[in-house]
């Protein structure tokens, strides 16, 4: 079953390939879980052990709840918590009563802790369970028992835990490489539909306005021809640095394409976005790159407008940055502003250039 959002989440948004990943996970060790645990009810109840038989029942209808969220909703049933709960609890109960087969229970369930918890909860919870399973073999079994329980069950607890640090590790690594620019370490156009789409949702709910700045280097081509493709790519890797040291914490900065960058302003006016334009601009032609390369850039301003998709309000930004192109390079440019709501995902008209007032109706 593809619990991803879409066939082409894997392929375009690698933090939800992340998230289906994980629910991937969490749906295959519920389905599991309930295959193994439902007879046991039956034994258990059997055997006369009520009290154990309703604790796996309640195990299998939260197993059976994950799985139905999941399929149908995409959510997590109680996030996920109760399954934890339950095995460790079932495991210890089942040992008190049952002595060596509950305590087999016991080893799946500590591993299962590590892929359904935070790190910080399976270890903690972990403990927890090696300690809880200690004073129960310490009660039930010879002493030899208890230290080889109590060692191999935490042996095996420390592997699960290494295993799940190190798939977290990888996961937060792909997860870079796949959305920042190799070379600039800038976002790439990965992230721009996500990022674009929460500016403007907060747009449409709260009334704050962000704004975007693309910019586009001057003849880039000639500074390839004439100093070679690899002093091609340090000025962009300086060029990346330059305008980071001018953004607050909370902009975001892409590489949208070769030399064409983008900056996004959350909770700011095209007008204040029109002065960091500017800046950014000077900061590229003040000083030459590589000590020798002089440089100039173009850039557009535009300000997301009410009820336009992301890529309209990209499409005014593209617009305004080919006008600073023929204008004459070297120069910021304002989007003009939209008027009336316009069809989703449809291409606007744009008004007359605005004068000085930039700032929106
Ligand atoms: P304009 O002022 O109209 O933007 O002219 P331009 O030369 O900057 O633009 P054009 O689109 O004609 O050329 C862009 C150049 O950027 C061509 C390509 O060789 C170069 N380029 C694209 N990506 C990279 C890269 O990763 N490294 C290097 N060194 N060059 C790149
Ligand atoms: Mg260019
Ligand atoms: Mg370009």
């Amino acid at each position: 079953m593809n619990l991803f959002a879409s066939p082409n989440t894997l392929a375009t948004n690698p933090t939800l390939a992340v998230l289906g990943f994980k629910r991937q996970l969490v749906y295959h060790l519920h389905i599991w879980a309930f295959i193994a645990v439902a007879p046991l009810v039956m034994v258990q109840w059997k055997h006369g052990n009520v009290l154990l038989a309703a604790l796996l029942t309640l195990f299998c209808a939260n197993a059976a709840l994950v799985i139905g969220f999941l399929r149908y909703r995409r959510t997590y049933f109680l996030k996920g918590r109760l399954f934890p709960i339950l095995a460790v609890v079932c495991a210890a109960y089942s040992t008190t009563l049952n002595g060596h087969a509950g305590l087999y229970w016991a080893y799946p369930a500590a591993i299962a802790l590590f892929f359904l918890l935070r790190l910080r909860e399976a270890i903690f919870c972990n403990i927890v369970f090696v300690s809880v399973m200690a004073v129960v073999s310490f009660i039930k079994f010879p002493e030899a028992d208890f230290w080889r329980i109590t060692f191999s069950l935490g042996l095996s607890c420390l592997f699960a835990m290494i295993f799940a640090w190190l798939v977290r590790r990888l996961q937060t690594e792909l997860t870079r490489l796949a959305t920042t620019d190799p070379l600039t370490g800038c976002l790439n156009r990965s992230q721009l539909a996500d990022i674009l789409n929460s500016q403007i949702q907060m747009r449409e709910r709260y009334e704050r306005v962000s704004s975007l700045v693309l910019i586009d280097l001057d003849y880039f081509k000639t500074i390839n021809d004439r100093w070679g493709h690899l002093a091609g790519d340090k000025v962009l890797r300086e060029m990346a640095l330059r305008l980071r040291k001018r953004l607050r914490e909370s902009d975001q900065l892409f590489r949208i394409g070769g030399e064409e960058f983008m900056v996004v302003l959350p909770e700011t006016r095209q007008k204040d976005a029109d002065t960091l334009a500017h800046q950014l601009l000077t900061s590229i032609s003040a000083r030459p790159f590589l000590d020798e390369i002089h440089l100039t850039a173009s850039a557009s301003v535009t300000e997301v407008s009410q009820g336009e998709t992301w890529s309209v309000w990209l499409n005014r930004a593209d617009q305004s940055l080919y006008e600073a192109k023929s204008r004459g390079r070297n120069q910021v440019v304002n989007a003009p502003r939209l008027t009336g709501k316009p069809e989703p995902g449809t291409p606007q008209p744009l008004t007359d250039r605005p004068t000085d007032d930039t700032t929106p109706a």
